[in-house]
């Protein structure tokens, strides 16, 4: 071991191996590279994973070197292909940008704008104003306030309306959302008092009147996004809440979660409410994500009534959770989408790869087949098979989209690793493995990212 950890050589040897090739890598990125490098290689050294001399020179070949110190100079913020099938995935940045959406960020982070100036006065204007009207338009909402998320608009309102009151809420809709967004962990941060009512699978009408008391500010109906209760099961429709609400004055308040604006029962999936007839329902306040099912940039959209809208934009807290110019851009463009549906589904990628034809799936399947087959050559074996997407971001929970997808059977190869080198490629590729079987979902892969994906797939074989 002391052999080994004396054959280490010095920073400037390093240095000098890398410097042609890492001209264009500050130095001083150079230096902090080959620090790191040196400590990886006395830790291998130290837990025996480099126990000979040959070992360790191998680690050390130049084109190593230049590969870790390149590694290392990437930005750590680095786009990848998305195989797993999973249109909203969460942790791959939920929905893709429409084109209009992409030229307006560009526009808006490259340019000054009227953001909060009105170009008809000169004078001061409120940023939600770009908004507001195309979401009362596309909705039938009076008014229309937009912040950072979601999860932002459901504690804005909620701290607005219900600070120092009763809520009522179902049982069945206390939900949690992945990465810890817990409805009454929100409640109890907004001051609001949780009346829980019915149980976990049956809430009746009957349920919420009996708790209405002179505390209560509102009746609260929350979308259980990624689960689905089923069986013996019984919620109050908004409807319904709507007319309770009337008959003690009390507002009724809708988080949807990822909230459509366009109805995709026509292409199976099964029936939820959109915004739109939930306002026409009556409900006072309803909330959404800018980035889930709607297909646009990370938002929370709160439409409703204007005289409650009115109090949310008074809320100090507005200021904190309020939405940035880019964001404001990119929402701009994706919502003006809505406006021609007849080329909505073809501009908006997340509506596109919801309703993408089987035909088509099929067909970018085999070619993708036909590109990838010499390149697995006797290492795997490929074929397309048919399988299942998932929508993601807690929309449609239940929801299977029947698909094709490329099967990738490694005969010498252990799958689970090979999956973890396609992350550490110069385009990281995240997949699927079921049944040990290694799946690559075309539904949510671009034909344009065909050509990185061999690439990636190339550098994992020869990096495995
Ligand atoms: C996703 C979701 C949220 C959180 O929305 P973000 O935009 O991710 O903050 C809140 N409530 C429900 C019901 C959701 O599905």
């Amino acid at each position: 071991m002391s052999t080994l950890y004396s054959a280490l050589p010095s920073m400037n040897i390093l240095l000098q191996n890398i410097a042609p090739e890492c001209q264009n890598i500050p130095r001083t990125i150079q230096k902090k590279a080959m620090e790191s490098l040196l400590i990886t290689l006395r830790n291998d050294i130290n837990n025996s994973t480099i126990s000979s001399i040959q070992e360790l020179n191998k680690k050390l070949e130049t084109e190593n070197l230049v590969r870790f110190c390149s590694t290392y100079a990437k930005p750590h913020f680095t786009r990848i292909i998305n195989a797993t099938g999973v249109i909203l995935h969460t942790n791959a940045g939920r929905a893709l940008l429409s084109e209009n959406a992409i030229e307006a960020v560009i526009k808006a982070c490259a340019f000054y704008s009227n953001l909060e100036l009105n170009l008809n006065t000169g004078t001061r204007g409120s940023r939600y104003s770009h908004v507001e009207e195309l979401l009362c338009d596309i909705t039938g909402a009076e008014s229309a306030i937009v912040v950072n998320n979601n999860a932002a608009a459901v504690l804005l309102f909620l701290d607005s309306l219900c600070a120092g009151g009763e809520v009522i809420v179902s049982r069945g809709q206390l939900v949690e959302i992945g990465g810890s967004f817990r409805i009454p962990d929100v409640m109890q941060r907004s001051g609001a008092l949780l009346k829980e009512v019915g149980t976990t699978n049956r809430t009746h009408i009957h349920d919420y009147e009996n708790a209405i008391c002179e505390n209560t500010r509102a009746l609260l109906k929350v979308h259980t996004s990624n689960f689905k209760v089923i069986g013996f099961t019984h919620t109050v429709s908004t409807e319904d809440l709507v007319t309770l609400g009337k008959k003690y004055n009390i507002p009724v308040l809708e988080d949807v979660g990822s909230g459509s604006l366009y109805s995709l029962t026509k292409y199976g999936f099964s029936y939820e409410p959109t915004v739109q007839e939930l306002i026409s329902a009556g409900a006072d306040i309803v909330s959404f994500s800018g980035d889930k099912v709607l297909g646009g940039p990370q938002a929370g959209i709160i439409v409703g009534k204007k005289c409650y809208i009115d109090i949310i934009k008074k809320n100090q807290l507005t200021r904190a959770l309020r939405i940035d110019k880019m964001t404001l851009a990119a929402l701009e463009a994706t919502l003006s989408l809505y406006l021609d549906e007849e080329t909505l589904l073809e501009k908006n990628p997340t509506l596109a790869m919801l309703t993408i034809p089987l035909t088509a799936l099929q067909e970018k399947a085999e070619s993708l087949l036909h590109l990838l087959t010499p390149i697995f050559d006797s290492i795997a074996t490929l074929s397309c098979i048919t399988g299942n997407s998932r929508v993601g971001g807690g929309s449609f929970p239940e929801e299977n989209l029947p698909t094709v997808l490329l099967a990738i059977h490694c005969n010498s190869v252990d799958i689970t690793l090979f999956s973890k080198i396609l992350l550490q490629t110069s385009t990281p590729v995240l997949t699927r493995i079921e049944h040990n079987v290694l799946l690559l979902d075309v539904r949510t892969i671009q034909k344009e990212e065909f050509t990185l994906l061999v690439s990636s797939m190339q550098e994992a074989i020869a990096l495995q």
